[in-house]
């Protein structure tokens, strides 16, 4: 995004806890999402009047805790397989005393029986193992609201996706590809009507037709 927009994104007033998440994650190499695209959640979230939020991808519950903290009213449930993470994840969400609205399953997202989860989502917000988007987005459709979001992050994949230079590594190659595959399966997918932002690392917003 412009330098200029980006400038003018910025979340100015966060809470000191969020500013410490934040700068453990930097030092850390952990990926959460930026104020850009946290800043567009805040306003799907005013937009859809969301109540439930459902996020495949916790880390050390950043985004969790800070779509929390914008509308009390907002029940997260978020999803984390790495133990680390997870524990990491609850600790902040203790110390914010947020245990009561954000509930944290410790599980690989593709194995959770979704019955535990129970409810419709407004806002399914997809931000785990990037190989893995058109499973998450399948396995969790069905627990979108009727006028529900999916928000998928990481599209872009460090500039990398939208790049024809030439990647060297196998793997990374392979992940690329799946990325690029996942962008287009989701831009012709009829059931959805999908817009794909240039905010952060590359956001798409998919709403049924
Ligand atoms: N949403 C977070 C950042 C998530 S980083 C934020 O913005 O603050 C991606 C996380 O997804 C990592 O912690 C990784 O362990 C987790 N993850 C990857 N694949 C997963 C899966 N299949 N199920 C659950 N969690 C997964
Ligand atoms: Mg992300």
């Amino acid at each position: 995004m412009k330098e200029y927009f980006r400038h003018l994104n910025k979340i100015n007033e966060q809470h000191p806890f969020i500013k410490k998440m934040k700068e453990s994650a930097i030092n850390n190499n952990i990926p959460i999402i930026n104020d850009e695209g946290l800043s567009l959640i805040f306003q799907l979230i005013k937009i859809t009047r969301a109540n439930y939020f459902l996020e495949i991808g916790t880390a050390i519950a950043y985004t969790a805790i800070n779509v929390a903290l914008y509308d009390e009213n907002i029940i997260v449930d978020t999803i984390e397989r790495d133990k680390k993470m997870y524990l990491n994840a609850l600790e902040n969400i203790k110390q914010l005393s947020l245990n009561d609205r954000i509930n944290i399953y410790n599980h690989d997202a593709l194995d959770l029986d979704i019955k535990v989860l129970n409810k419709k989502y407004d806002i399914i917000f997809i931000d785990a193992a990037k190989a893995q988007y058109q499973k998450f987005f399948e396995k969790y459709e069905s627990l979108l609201s009727d006028r529900g979001l999916f928000v998928c992050d990481n599209l872009l994949f460090h500039g990398l996706v939208e790049s024809d230079e030439e990647i060297k590594s196998r793997s990374l190659r392979s992940l690329v590809n799946k990325i690029r595959n996942f962008n287009s399966w989701l831009a012709n997918n009829k059931k959805y009507q999908t817009v794909f932002l240039n905010i952060g690392d590359g956001m798409a917003v998919s709403i049924k037709k």
